[in-house]
């Protein structure tokens, strides 16, 4: 039986590595899911991660962020980070808690707005661990917060900063050089040399929407010999006209039955976005007239202020038109809520009004509050503008969910869910298709990642049958040569 078992695995990860092979990669997280992104190069001595994300939704992912590492964090020489958004630089105040001491490299507005999401994310584990402790609805006795705010301050010490498109070497045979992946501002795809003459491995980060309406679009794939790609959207395309006009119709009609609007929003880029599209329905007489807008995150507001002056200085992450352009977040009905009082407030607001919340995937934050209470009332719209991984409340609310738990009670689902996931800001599969076909030779493999299984498959597929190249949806944990066919010629 042991042998048969034993036989029956010929996966490459299984091998043992001998000295001389030198180049590895190990898949570590965004595998089989959305949430989690860490990717560890190996080239001899040197150990670098690429990315370092929270995983988030079902709690065997989150359960992920409490194992033990499969590696010595102090062995690491450095970490890459594409972008600012929990599921890929989330997991950084564990990481250093955990013994890394090295620098932590990404573009200045990556660095920037880190220094505004890592710091709310640790706040918010303390709040929920304090909820959860006070109201006694946690599995854990005492629930205790994944890292705190002072380990987020910490981790932000480590941030080295690096221009998209400068080369820096930043381990022994390990250049680094970053370039535009059109996600959120400062996103990054990455690419690593390995050794003079070596491989050239490209990371995709988040790609971006070629119409994204303040960014640039991403730059071409690097001419990598091993590309790993993005599949959020690999098995979906997206019609963007279509999700103006959508969030238009919902507005009207639900404002003028006199309900409210709650559209969850990741705080970072989501939600300047929408505040983009609501500018635009203003100009063109398609909002209610006089709707009040709120938007209830301190993170977002402070976001909102990193796009304004990204804005303001024409950062070359903008497009031309907007930088040289008026407000794009021009709206006279807006009302920043920072404090907790008119954040309590908007849970029974005095005249129907749109009220944009974090997180995203409502999977924590004020957001929850909010829904806790609009859910029952069916007047009520909840629009859901951005990618729900499976586990979240926000996928379940988009799959249909009757009754939705939340700290630790069932609220009845009687409002309207209106699921508009063509306002994401992650690229489709036939711009992610695209991007991989912007590599200017075969890859010895496309890996892809960071996607839910029938995503990363169904975008596989479509890298075969377009291209002929090898594709391959990577297992949690696998490891794989980066020298595979030049050490076998
Ligand atoms: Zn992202």
């Amino acid at each position: 039986m042991a042998l048969a078992a034993r036989g029956a695995r010929v996966d490459d990860d299984v091998m043992e590595l001998n000295p001389s092979q030198k180049r590895t990669l190990q898949f570590l997280g965004g595998t089989g899911t959305v949430t989690g992104s860490k990717f560890l190069v190996s080239v001899g001595d040197s150990r670098v991660l690429v990315d370092c994300g929270l995983y988030q939704g079902v709690r065997e992912l989150r359960e992920r962020n409490w194992a033990a590492l499969p590696f010595d964090p102090r062995s690491l020489d450095a970490v890459v980070v594409t972008h600012a958004h929990i599921d890929h630089c989330g997991f950084l105040p564990k990481l250093i808690a955990a013994g890394f001491d090295g620098p932590v490299y990404s573009t200045p507005t990556t660095a920037e707005l880190a220094g505004i999401v890592l710091p709310d994310c640790g706040h918010l584990n303390e709040e929920e661990a304090e909820y959860a402790n006070r109201k006694g609805f946690s599995r854990h006795d005492p629930a205790l917060p994944l890292y705190t705010e002072e380990d987020a301050w910490a981790a932000l010490q480590h941030f080295k900063t690096l221009s998209h498109g400068v080369t820096m070497e930043i381990a022994p045979d390990v250049d680094l050089r970053l370039s535009r992946s059109g996600h959120i501002l400062g996103s990054a795809s990455v690419q690593l040399r390995l050794g003079a003459g070596g491989p050239l491995i490209g990371f995709s980060g988040d790609l971006g929407r070629t119409g994204h309406p303040l960014l640039v679009p991403p730059d071409p794939a690097p001419g990598a010999d091993y590309l790993l790609v993005e599949s959020t959207y690999g098995d979906r395309r997206h019609d963007q006209a279509g999700a103006a006009d959508a969030l238009a119709t919902t507005i009207a009609t639900t404002i003028d039955r006199g309900g409210n609007v709650l559209i969850p929003a990741f705080a970072v880029d989501r939600t300047e976005v929408l505040l983009h599209h609501l500018s635009e329905l203003h100009r063109s007489n398609r909002l209610p007239a006089g709707v009040p807008i709120y938007v209830d995150s301190p993170m977002a507001l402070s976001a909102l202020t990193v796009y304004r002056e990204a804005i303001a200085r024409g950062d070359a992450d903008i497009r031309a038109d907007v930088a040289g352009g008026g407000d794009p977040f021009d709206l006279p009905n807006l009302t920043e809520v920072r404090d907790v009082e008119g954040s309590k407030a908007l849970n029974h607001p005095s005249r129907p009004s749109i009220v944009i919340s974090a997180a995203g995937m409502a999977s924590g934050g004020r957001v929850v509050h909010h829904l806790a209470h609009y859910l029952p009332e069916p007047r009520n719209s909840i629009v859901l503008a951005g990618y729900q991984a499976v586990g979240t409340r926000g996928r379940q609310l988009a799959d249909g969910a009757t009754e939705l738990k939340m700290m630790g009670q069932y609220v009845r689902v009687r409002a309207s869910v209106v699921d508009l996931p063509t306002l994401s800001v992650h690229a489709d599969s036939a711009e992610l298709l695209d991007w991989v076909g912007s590599n200017d030779r075969e890859p010895e493999c496309v890996y892809v990642v960071h996607g839910e299984p029938h995503a990363s498959e169904s975008l596989a597929g479509e890298i075969r049958r377009s291209f002929d190249w090898t594709a391959v949806v990577p297992r949690f944990g696998e490891r794989v040569r980066l020298d595979a066919r030049c050490s076998t010629r």
